[in-house]
C-alpha cells in the first residue's frame, strides 16, 4: 500500500443562524459554509507494526485518542475491519478552537486519504455518516466548496461558488469553546437574524456587492460582549478598507473581504506586524469541491 498526502482546508461562514434548539442541547443551523485556501497536511503511511500514530506538528494537541484525525482514523478503521497499522502525520496550520472547523477537516481529510488508499471501500453516504457521528461539520469538510447546512450542519446543499476575492484571517489569542457560545445564546430573546435567504440570493446572483451586504453571523453578538477585541478587530479592518468583515463560526477568527487585492495586501501587513502576527493570513476561497 501506497502513502497519500491530504490537505485539510479550513472554512469561514459567510452567514450563520440558529433557528432552534433541540432538547438534546443540540441546535438547528442555516449557515453558508466557504472553505478557503487555509490547510493542513496530513501525510498517510501504512505501517507493519498493528498500530495506529498520529504525530502532529502542535504541542497543544493530543497526539492519540481525543485529536480528531485519530479518533476518525480509528473509526475507519474499525468500521472496515482492518488491522492495517498506519502513521498520520498532521502538520498544523490552520488556528485551533478559532470557529475554523480545523478538526473537522482534518478528520475529513483522514476519512477521505484512508478511503482511497483501501481503494474506495465507502460511499460518499457511508463516509458522510461516519464523519457525522464525530461531529457536525465533518460532512461539510468532506466535500468543501460552497454549500448551505441546515439541521446541526450535516443537511448539505451544494451553492455557487461567490466571487473571487481576498480573505484576510486574523486570530485574536482567546480560546473560545463552541459549547460556551452556544450555552449564551439566548434564542427566545433574539429578534434579528441574519439574512441567510439574501446571502443565497446573492450568491445566485453572482453579487460581490450583495453578498457583502448579506454578512451575517448571529453567535457574534455573544461572543463580542465576553470579548471586545472581536469588534475592534473587524473595525479595524473595515477601516483599512474592507468590502466586509465578520466573526466566523463561533470566534474568535475574524475575516475581511477586499476586492482591492492592493488593499487587501497593505491590512494583511498592518496584522502582521501587529499583535495578531502569528495568527493573520491572507487566502482566499478554495472553491472546487471533492
Ligand atoms: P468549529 O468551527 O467546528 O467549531 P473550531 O475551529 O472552533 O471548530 P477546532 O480547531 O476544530 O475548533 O478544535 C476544536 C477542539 O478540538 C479543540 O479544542 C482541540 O483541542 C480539539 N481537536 C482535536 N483534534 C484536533 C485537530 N486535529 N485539530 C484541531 N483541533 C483538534
Amino acid at each position: 500500500m501506497d502513502s497519500i498526502q491530504m490537505r485539510a482546508y479550513a472554512k469561514i461562514n459567510l452567514a450563520l443562524d440558529v433557528t432552534g434548539r433541540r432538547e438534546n442541547g443540540y441546535h438547528d443551523v442555516r449557515m453558508v459554509m466557504q472553505t478557503i485556501s487555509l490547510f493542513d497536511k496530513l501525510t498517510i503511511r501504512p505501517i507493519v507494526k498493528d498500530e495506529l500514530i498520529v504525530a502532529n506538528s502542535h504541542g497543544f494537541l493530543p497526539s492519540g485518542k481525543g485529536n480528531l484525525v485519530y479518533d476518525a482514523a480509528s473509526l475507519f478503521l474499525n468500521t472496515l475491519g482492518s488491522k492495517q497499522g498506519f502513521c498520520i502525520e498532521l502538520e498544523k496550520h490552520i488556528p485551533i478552537a478559532a470557529g475554523m472547523a480545523g478538526g473537522s477537516a482534518d478528520a475529513a481529510a483522514a476519512l477521505l486519504g484512508l478511503n482511497e488508499l483501501f481503494h474506495a471501500p465507502f460511499s460518499k453516504k457511508e463516509l458522510h455518516s461516519l464523519g457525522l457521528s464525530l461531529g457536525a461539520d465533518i460532512p461539510f469538510c468532506l466535500t468543501g466548496g460552497t454549500a448551505l447546512a441546515e439541521g446541526i450542519g450535516e443537511i448539505l446543499t451544494p451553492l455557487p461558488a461567490p466571487p473571487a476575492c481576498k480573505v484576510l484571517i486574523v486570530k485574536p489569542p482567546i480560546g473560545v469553546s463552541t459549547k460556551f457560545v452556544y450555552e449564551n445564546l439566548r434564542l427566545d430573546e433574539t429578534t434579528e437574524h441574519p439574512d441567510v435567504d439574501g446571502m443565497l440570493r446573492a450568491l445566485e446572483a453572482g453579487s460581490y456587492r450583495k453578498l457583502v451586504s448579506r454578512l451575517g453571523n448571529l453567535l457574534e453578538s455573544v461572543t463580542t460582549l465576553h470579548y471586545p477585541e472581536i469588534s475592534a478587530i473587524k473595525e479595524q479592518m473595515l477601516s483599512l478598507g474592507a468590502d466586509g468583515a465578520l466573526m466566523s463560526g463561533s470566534g474568535p477568527t475574524v475575516f475581511g473581504l477586499f476586492q482591492d487585492a492592493r488593499k487587501a495586501s497593505e491590512a494583511y501587513y498592518q496584522f502582521k506586524t501587529g499583535q495578531y502576527g502569528s495568527q493573520t493570513f491572507l487566502t482566499d476561497f478554495h472553491c472546487s469541491q471533492k
